[in-house]
């Protein structure tokens, strides 16, 4: 599988020259193999994954996390969405206070957007998710809802031997009484466990978190920290605070690691980056 990160800013879209390295658009990753193509959350990255996405791709599977803005905010932006050829499935998180097609129809209505979902040349398949195991081509999907506020889903992505999981907003502070000492107890860690490469919400430093206890994210000491627990192979740190400078990112890794080793990889996701298993 080949996996490209469209966004990884977290939040609110960053542009600036301040932001070059880690990039502005907020959250969204392909993931390929051959015509099979998943796409996790539609942030405003989507937008350039629709204007550059393989004509052949005939099908598209669309896996949200969750409806915070940041994730959805590319949606009607993505141009296979006014393709009626493209046959496009959109998955998210179940809740029992509304369903998500009515969660979505939000989104693309007034005064948040011109086109209606009832509109759209496309219109696609909703599937709602809970602690769901389904199969998508070659892949094999787990997902289980994590510690964020509203229904947030966190997902593990199996490819032959390869594990690919993506929480890109999760609170691990509020996901366990006992953090990091209890992993059957860890919001998130049977989503992790063993990964060959984790996707992790590291929006904060330690001083930043302390600042905003609850609301949904992680200090990047505490992800690491999680990542070890999980005995994952390579951390990428997600959903960076969108008024940290690339020099501000490098400078909290740098003190996260400095004279420490880890078993594991460990980096600040870069929007543009390729991984291939
Ligand atoms: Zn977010
Ligand atoms: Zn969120």
């Amino acid at each position: 599988m080949k996996v490209k990160v469209w966004g990884c800013r977290g939040s609110l879209p960053a542009p600036g020259p301040e932001n070059i390295s880690y990039g502005g658009n907020t959250s969204c990753l392909e993931i390929r193999d051959g015509d099979t193509l998943l796409v996790l959350d539609a942030g405003s990255g989507i937008q350039r994954l629709g204007r550059f996405l393989d004509k052949k791709v005939k099908v598209i599977h669309i896996l949200l996390t969750h409806l915070h803005i940041d994730h959805t905010m590319g949606l009607g932006f993505f141009a296979p969405l006014y393709n009626p050829d493209v046959e496009v499935h959109l998955y998210g998180p179940s809740s029992s206070s509304e369903s998500l097609l009515n969660r979505i129809r939000k989104y693309f209505s007034a005064p948040l957007f011109p086109v209606r979902l009832a509109d759209l040349p496309n219109h696609p398949v909703i599937h709602e998710l809970d602690q769901s195991e389904f199969e998508i081509g070659p892949f094999r999907i787990k997902s289980e809802f994590i510690c964020h506020p509203g229904p947030t889903l966190g997902y593990r992505i199996q490819h032959g031997a390869n594990v690919l999981a993506y929480m890109p907003d999760h609170e691990l502070q509020l996901g366990s009484a006992n953090f990091p000492l209890d992993p059957e107890w860890t919001s998130g860690f049977e989503i992790a466990v063993k990964a060959d490469l984790l996707f992790h919400d590291g929006a904060y430093s330690f001083s930043q978190y302390e600042q905003k206890v609850g609301w949904g994210h992680s200090a990047v000491r505490d992800t690491i920290q999680f990542a070890q627990l999980c005995q994952v192979k390579k951390l990428s740190i997600f959903h960076h605070e969108p008024t940290n400078t690339d020099e501000q990112l490098d400078e909290i890794l740098r003190r996260n690691v400095e004279g420490k080793t880890f078993g594991f990889e460990i980096e600040m996701c870069k929007e543009g980056s390729v991984y291939e298993f």
